[in-house]
C-alpha cells in the first residue's frame, strides 16, 4: 500500500524522553488504532520541530501495517487538488476519492493562510469524512487562531465543531528537536 510518506518516521524511532510533555500512554493507545475503526480524528498542535509530523506519520505507518488505506497530504497539496478539481468541475468526484482512505493525514495547517474559497473547500472535505473516516491533522496554530488561518471565523467554527466532535488533541509544548540537534552540533551556541 502506497501512502507516500515524506519520511519513514516510526513510533519506535520517537524519543519520548526528549518530549516529556507528551503522554506516551495516549500515543500508545492511538497506535492500537481503535480511533481508526471508529472514524475518529487526531490533532497534533505545537510549534515547529516538536514532532507533530513525525507522530502523524508514525500513526499512519501503524495504520498501513494494519491493512488500512492511508493518504498523506500537506494542507497545501490538499488545497491545490481541491482548487484544481473545482476549476475542472470535478470537485464531487475528487471529494469522493478523498473519502476512501481510512486515514487521511493533513500536515501543516496554519503555515499558509487560506482564502475563503479554500476554507470552504476544506470544510466540504471535513464534512464528507465526518464520522466515516479518520483525519490526522497537524498545526502550528492553536484552535483559537484557526479563524485567522481560515480567513473566516464562522467557517473555522463549523470545521472545528466536526473535527473535534470525536477527536484526540495532542498539544505539544516542548522544544524543537531540530534545534536540539543543531545545538548539539554547536551551531547555535
Ligand atoms: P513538526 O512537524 O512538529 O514541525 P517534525 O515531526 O517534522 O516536527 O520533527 C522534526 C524532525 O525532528 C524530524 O526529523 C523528526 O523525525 C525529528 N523529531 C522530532 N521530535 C522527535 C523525537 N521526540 N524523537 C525523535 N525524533 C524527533
Ligand atoms: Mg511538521
Amino acid at each position: 500500500r502506497q501512502a507516500r510518506f515524506p519520511a519513514p518516521q516510526t513510533l519506535e524511532a520517537f524519543d519520548f524522553d526528549f518530549q516529556p510533555g507528551i503522554d506516551r500512554k495516549v500515543i500508545r493507545e492511538l497506535a492500537a488504532l481503535a480511533f481508526v475503526e471508529r472514524g475518529e480524528n487526531v490533532v497534533f498542535l505545537g510549534p515547529p520541530g516538536v514532532g507533530k509530523t513525525h507522530l502523524a506519520i508514525a500513526l499512519g505507518i501503524k495504520a498501513v501495517e494494519a491493512g488500512h488505506r492511508v493518504l498523506f497530504l500537506t494542507l497545501d497539496e490538499l488545497l491545490t487538488r481541491l482548487r484544481k478539481a473545482s476549476a475542472e468541475q470535478r470537485l464531487d468526484k475528487v471529494l469522493q476519492q478523498l473519502t476512501y482512505p481510512k486515514v487521511l493525514i493533513l500536515d501543516e495547517l496554519g503555515y499558509l493562510p487560506m482564502s475563503r474559497a479554500e476554507a470552504s473547500l476544506f470544510f466540504r472535505l471535513v464534512t464528507r469524512r465526518y464520522e466515516r473516516a479518520s483525519l490526522i491533522l497537524t498545526s502550528n496554530k492553536g484552535f483559537a487562531d484557526w479563524g485567522e488561518v481560515l480567513g473566516d471565523t464562522v467557517m473555522a467554527t463549523a470545521i472545528l465543531d466536526r473535527l473535534l466532535h470525536h477527536a484526540t488533541t495532542i498539544n505539544i509544548k516542548g522544544e524543537s528537536y531540530r534545534l536540539k540537534e543543531k545545538r548539539k552540533a554547536g551551531l547555535l551556541g
